[in-house]
C-alpha cells in the first residue's frame, strides 16, 4: 500500500466556482482556472506535505551533506518519486569535500567557571590539544577587522554583535553573518588560537547557530571558530564591560574527511506538449547535523514534492515538464546546485522558470518575480488566483528564486518566489531546536496550495520567460 495516498488526494471533487476578477486578458484559460481552483482547494485539505517531511525527518533524521545520512535521504527520495507517481526518477552524483564537527567542549575559566553553549562552525579545524587562552573582545566584525597581522598570537578572539531582529523578511541576516563567515580569515591573519563568535540568531535560547564559513581562496580555517549562543555572548559582553579579564578553555574536534560523494534527486512529471521545456521547484535535501532539518528544509523538499505530486493527480499533464529538485549539500556551499548549473550547462535556455523553498515552513505572504514583460502579465494574474491564500502580488523586478536557484538565475534561468513568513525562521534555523514540532500543518498546506497553483499555471501557459 501506498503510504502517502491514504492523506485524502480529492482531485476532480473539488467544486469550483472562481469569477474571473474582471480580466480580460487570455493568459489563463477558464480551464486552467478551474484546475488551479481545484489544485489550491485539494492541498488546503491534503496533509501531503506535511507526512513527507514527517517522513523524513524521522525515518532519516539530520542529513549533513556528504554523510551516510545524506544518502540514505537519496534513497528516500527515489522511493517517494516513484510512490508519487513521478514519470521520470533519477540521482545525479556529485564528489564533496566532507567536514564533521566532532566533539566540541568550551567554558570561561576566568572569571570564575561556567559552561558555555557553542557549536563549531562549519569548516572549522580541530584545537591542537585543549587551548587554555585569554579572551580578546571585539564589539563586531568591523572592529576585527582592524586588528594587525600577529596582534593575537596565543589569545582567542570574541566576536560580538547583536541579536538578529525579527522580520517577515529575514532582513539583516547576510549582513550579521558576516563575522559567521569572514571572521576567521581576520582571526587567523592576526594569529588567534581559535574565534569565538556571537551565533547569528533572533533567538534567545541556549542552542547557538551553526553553518558555514567562507572560504579563502580555496582555503578553509586552520583554527577552531565556535559560535556561542545569545545569552552566552551577553555574559561575555557584560563581564567586559565590567572589565574582567577572560579566559577560555576549549577542545574542538571539528575536521575535513576527504572526498565523499554527495547527490541530486529529480523527479520530473514529464510535459504533454513540450516536454524539453523545464519548470524546476525544489529544496535542498542535505541539513545542519543538529537537529533534524524539518524547518531546514525538509519543509521546501515537502512543499514542493506535494504540490507536484497533486498536479501530477490532474487527469492531463501540463504543457510543460515539472522538475523538483531536491539539491545535495546546499549548506556547505550550494554545491548541488552547482552540479546541477554545469552538469545541465547546454540546457539551461530550456529552462523556462525556477524557484525553491527554501526558507522554513510558514505561510506565504508574497509573490516576486524577474520574468519578460509577457511572462509578468501572467504571473500578475497568478497573483490573482493565490490571494485568496492571504497572499499579495509583490514586485516584478525581483532576482532571485531561492539559494539553489542562484547558480541557473546567474545563467540568465527567469525566477519567481513565494516569499515565505520567516518571523521565527533565524530562532530555529541550523540549531538543535529545527525539528518537526515546529511546522505548522495548516502553513504548510498553504505553501502546498500555492506552488501547485503557480507551477502549474507557468507549465501549462506557452508564454516566453526570457527577458529579450
Ligand atoms: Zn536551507
Amino acid at each position: 500500500m501506498n503510504r502517502f495516498l491514504k492523506y485524502g488526494l480529492s482531485l476532480g471533487i473539488a467544486a469550483v466556482t472562481f469569477s474571473a476578477l474582471g480580466n480580460d486578458t487570455i493568459m489563463v484559460t477558464e480551464q486552467q482556472r478551474k484546475n488551479a481552483q481545484t489544485l489550491i482547494d485539494d492541498a488546503i485539505s491534503s496533509d501531503l506535505a506535511y507526512s513527507i517531511v514527517e517522513s523524513l525527518t524521522t525515518e532519516v533524521g539530520a542529513r549533513m551533506a556528504g554523510s551516510e545520512a545524506e544518502a540514505r535521504a537519496r534513497k528516500w527520495g527515489v522511493d517517494l518519486g516513484n510512490e508519487l507517481g513521478f514519470d521520470r526518477v533519477s540521482v545525479e552524483e556529485f564528489n564533496m569535500p566532507f567536514w564533521q564537527r566532532g566533539e566540541l567542549s568550551v567554558s570561561l575559566t576566568k572569571p570564575y567557571k561556567q559552561h558555555l553553549h557553542g557549536t563549531a562552525l562549519g569548516g572549522g579545524a580541530a584545537s591542537k590539544g585543549s587551548i587554555d587562552a585569554d579572551v580578546v573582545y571585539f564589539r563586531s566584525i568591523e572592529d576585527l577587522k582592524k586588528v594587525s597581522k600577529g596582534e593575537l598570537k596565543g589569545k582567542v578572539a570574541f566576536v560580538d554583535g547583536d541579536i538578529l531582529v525579527k522580520s517577515q523578511t529575514g532582513a539583516g541576516y547576510g549582513q550579521a553573518n558576516q563575522r559567521r563567515r569572514i571572521g576567521w580569515q581576520h582571526a587567523e591573519r592576526a594569529q588567534a588560537q581559535a574565534l569565538l563568535v556571537r551565533s547569528v540568531g533572533s533567538d534567545s535560547h541556549r542552542f547557538p547557530h551553526t553553518g558555514m564559513m567562507s572560504s579563502k581562496e580555496g582555503d578553509w580555517a586552520s583554527i577552531p571558530v565556535i559560535a556561542l549562543s545569545n545569552p552566552d555572548a551577553d555574559q561575555i559582553r557584560r563581564l567586559h564591560r565590567l572589565g574582567k579579564p577572560l579566559e577560555v578553555n576549549l577542545t574542538s574536534g571539528a575536521k575535513w574527511q576527504g572526498d565523499v560523494q554527495s547527490g541530486n534527486v529529480i523527479l520530473d512529471l514529464i510535459g504533454s506538449e513540450r516536454p524539453e521545456e523545464i519548470v524546476l521547484i525544489g529544496g535542498h535535501l542535505d541539513s545542519w547535523d543538529l537537529g533534524t532539518g524539518a524547518v531546514d528544509d525538509g519543509a521546501g523538499v515537502s512543499i514542493t514534492t506535494a504540490a507536484a505530486a497533486l498536479i501530477a493527480q490532474l487527469p492531463k499533464r501540463p504543457k510543460r515538464t515539472i522538475r523538483v529538485v531536491m539539491f545535495g549539500a546546499e549548506e556547505v556551499g550550494l554545491l548541488g546546485a552547482r552540479a546541477y548549473a554545469k552538469r545541465h550547462e547546454n540546457e539551461l535556455d530550456n529552462h523556462v522558470l525556477a524557484t525553491e523553498s527554501d526558507f522554513g515552513a510558514g505561510s506565504i505572504w508574497q509573490l516576486n518575480s524577474n520574468v519578460s514583460e509577457q511572462a509578468t502579465l501572467l504571473i500578475d494574474e497568478i497573483g490573482h488566483v493565490l490571494s485568496p491564500l492571504g497572499i499579495v502580488r509583490g514586485k516584478s523586478d525581483v532576482k532571485g528564486g531561492g539559494p539553489d536557484i542562484i547558480p541557473l538565475d546567474e545563467k540568465g534561468v527567469p525566477t519567481i518566489r513565494l516569499s515565505q513568513n520567516g518571523m521565527d525562521y533565524f530562532d530555529l534555523h541550523h540549531t538543535p531546536d529545527d525539528t518537526l514540532d515546529k511546522i505548522r500543518p495548516d502553513e504548510l498546506a498553504q505553501n502546498v496550495a500555492a506552488y501547485a497553483a503557480a507551477i502549474y499555471l507557468v507549465a501549462d501557459s506557452d508564454v516566453e520567460f526570457r527577458k529579450k
